[in-house]
């Protein structure tokens, strides 16, 4: 049995018994872990005359144990308290359960009325999901995420995984950035789930019409793969693991999310001198982020660009999209790259392309802008007869923003390798018939 404290108090983790006005010591006790002497949940010492209660099944998982002191198996004693939390809390941790902590996320601002909206917030989630709430804490019934054949999510994603899209999955964005949620694990250990992973496996769920489990038949492994470079900020790799699986996609939501992973990121870098777990790998990570962020802009104009030269030569769309490929798998060579972008243009001396602010978009045209401006290429946005806006680029800007992060941040071969790994990614995940495509060719 395990216990969930209401308030932390660290120097006294244990609840006082339910009728006291003493405060209980430790003692002495005869050695061994087969007596009436103690009880078996919370330690506290126990008369052998009066020990009454012994573990049932609501109160330990498994009530008959084998005590190393002892010859055989048999349900231990237990203390009056000890038995009348068990009956009176509904935390109950099981293999079968997730139990969450929630707290509002900003301790600064308006903290009592968060309290209170979130205790709200609960009650209104019990009542309608049928899930289980205590004070601030909250318990997921992972029984119903199973398959047909009973493979429960929980087991086969692991309980932290399954634990963070099960939330992705019942809370809004706007509760997953305002509480702060932790799962407690079944050695009491706490452990913080932050917001901007919850945000964004949200995102990524809704956007690749992701399930926990797909049609009742199998446990969604990928999204399994998907959650743990999220939970090591690798936002690209877990974006292109469900490109290539996904059916659907909604690239208009897609592009929100990663803007609004880019936000949260800035947060938590601000908000990191008070945070106790404070990770160091975290700027260099928020700048790898954007940096590709910006290529992705860049290069996708060029890709984008050869498409369209691809599919004027009538060569059907195998052709088009073999040729798209070929310029997404040379991004890690600035020369190459421009070279493969001049396609079917032979007499084109200098390639341009240029890169719309669309909806799906936006995020990386923006991007795209401050490079340029940080390498002085001004003067790039322009409007065409529709009003609509767009930068103009050149080959030759390819060469000038890769010798910049060359000489910027990645001059080792491994961070270059990193950047134009996770740039290829990134490109794929905004043309995701290639990878598809490539997926099922693969498994011909
Ligand atoms: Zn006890």
């Amino acid at each position: 049995m395990y216990r969930l404290l209401e308030e932390n108090n660290p120097n006294n983790p244990l609840l006082q018994p339910l009728l006291t006005e003493k405060v209980i010591l430790g003692e002495m006790r005869s050695p061994g872990d087969d007596s009436k002497e103690f009880c078996y949940s919370c330690g506290v010492k126990l008369d052998p005359k009066t020990a009454r209660w012994q573990v049932l099944r609501f109160m330990f998982e498994r009530p008959s144990q084998r005590r190393q002191s002892a010859p055989s198996e048999g349900r231990p004693h237990i203390c009056f308290s000890c038995s009348a939390l068990a009956f009176a809390s509904p935390l109950k941790v099981t293999d079968e359960s997730v139990v969450l902590m929630l707290e509002p996320g900003d301790s600064s601002v308006n903290f009592e009325v968060k309290k209170l909206k979130m205790k709200d917030y609960l009650k209104m989630l019990t009542n309608k999901e049928l899930h289980l709430s205590a004070g601030r804490y909250l318990i997921l019934n992972s029984n119903e995420d199973k398959t047909n054949t009973g493979d429960l999510a929980s087991q086969k994603l692991g309980q932290l995984q399954y634990a963070m899209v099960k939330i992705a999955k019942i809370f809004s964005a706007e509760v997953l950035a305002d509480f702060k949620f932790s799962l407690m694990s079944q050695g009491s250990e706490q452990i913080i789930l932050k917001s901007r992973h919850l945000i964004f496996i949200k995102g990524l769920m809704d956007s690749y019409g992701q399930q926990i489990v797909n049609a009742g038949k199998e446990i969604n492994m990928t999204l399994g793969d998907a959650v743990r470079y999220i939970q090591q900020d690798l936002p690209y790799l877990a974006d292109y693991t469900l490109t290539k699986v996904a059916n659907v996609f909604n690239k208009y939501q897609l592009e929100q999310i990663r803007e609004i992973y880019w936000q949260t990121l800035q947060n938590d870098l601000k908000a990191r001198g008070d945070n106790m777990d404070s990770d160091k790998q975290l700027a260099p990570k928020a700048k790898l982020y954007i940096d590709i962020a910006a290529l992705t802009g860049i290069t996708y104009a060029f890709a984008q660009s050869l498409e369209i030269t691809a599919k004027q030569a009538n060569k059907g769309e195998d052709y088009v999209e073999r040729e798209v490929s070929k310029l997404i798998e040379k991004v890690d060579d600035a020369v190459a790259f421009c070279y493969y972008a001049t396609l079917g243009d032979e007499t084109k001396r200098s390639v341009q392309a240029r890169l719309y602010n669309n909806p799906e978009s936006y995020f990386i045209y923006v991007q795209a802008k401050n490079l340029l401006n940080r390498l002085e290429l001004k003067s790039r946005e322009m409007e065409d007869e529709k009003g609509k806006k767009y930068l103009n680029l050149f080959a030759d800007d390819i060469l000038n923003i890769y010798q910049y992060f060359a000489a910027n941040g990645y001059s080792q071969e491994k961070e270059w390798k990193d950047l134009t790994y996770q740039l290829k990614l990134s490109l794929y995940t905004r043309f995701p018939e290639l990878v598809r495509k490539q997926k099922s060719t693969g498994e011909k």
